[in-house]
């Protein structure tokens, strides 16, 4: 009788199952990507954590309820802490930008850019207890990445994470609103996901001012926005023969 009751309950069970998976579908594991049906962008932000300029990004983001990446600059967390809190605790994602920010010395050799990121990722365990694995290299990968740096930040762990829209706010600070918003809506159809460069320096005001509209146009166009995380597939431009290679100048995506 017992297994009878069972028998005839299991269907049951299968239908509310899969019902419960329907309208509670997978959100959200600490460390896991969420599961982004729509088409994704991932915002994010270099040369943090700087004040004002990173306080008024995490309002703006606070306000449209988007989460970003901020590739954090190890010098300049000292004194800085609690932004970086901020930034972990508003829910953003936090990833690697070396820690001197000084191309001469990054782009040294290759040893010299790994342990830049890993003395970077070392000062934010020791301050918000979390250990990134997201790089993104000042200036771009396109002429230092080889295959044996590649496989240097692996063994470490490490991802990289390139771009495919570009605000020019690094370059160009002082461009208008109206050219950055223009600059981060240039989207071409081919990309499957969107990954935007943007600063948060303290000249990057007018990236501050143009965020709003920038967020509207993909939320209108049906982006979701995601952060980094890691288990997000890295995204590089294509490899080079050799380290400090500036032979080509053509970036081109995987
Ligand atoms: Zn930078």
């Amino acid at each position: 009788m017992k297994t009878n009751i069972y028998t005839r309950l299991l269907p049951l069970l299968i239908v509310l199952t899969i019902i419960v998976s329907i309208i509670y579908p997978y959100k959200y594991v600490q460390g896991k990507e969420e599961d982004c049906t729509k088409k994704k962008v991932y915002l994010t932000f270099d040369d943090g954590p700087i004040p004002i300029i990173t306080d008024k990004i995490l309002d703006t983001l606070k306000e449209q309820n988007v989460k970003a990446t901020f590739f954090v600059v190890g010098k300049e967390i000292p004194e800085r802490e609690e932004l970086l809190k901020r930034m972990h605790n508003d829910g953003h994602t936090i990833g690697l930008h070396t820690y001197s920010h000084k191309f001469k010395k990054i782009y040294r050799s290759e040893d010299a850019l790994v342990n830049e990121m890993l003395q970077t990722q070392k000062k934010i365990k020791e301050t918000i207890n979390i250990s990134p694995t997201s790089v993104r290299f000042p200036g771009g990968s396109s002429h230092h990445l080889t295959r044996s740096l590649l496989d240097k930040l692996h063994s470490y762990n490490l991802k990289v994470y390139d771009w495919n829209v570009d605000l020019y706010d690094g370059s160009r600070p002082d461009a208008t609103v109206s050219q950055i918003i223009k600059n981060g809506e240039n989207i071409k159809p081919q990309y499957s996901r969107i990954i935007i460069l943007a600063h948060c320096n303290s000249n990057n005001m007018n990236t501050v001012k143009a965020l709003p509209e920038i967020i509207k146009f993909y939320k209108d166009s049906g982006f979701e926005f995601c952060a980094i995380t890691d288990d997000t597939d890295e995204y590089y431009y294509r490899l080079k023969q050799s380290f400090n290679d500036f032979s080509e100048s053509i970036k081109l995506f995987r």
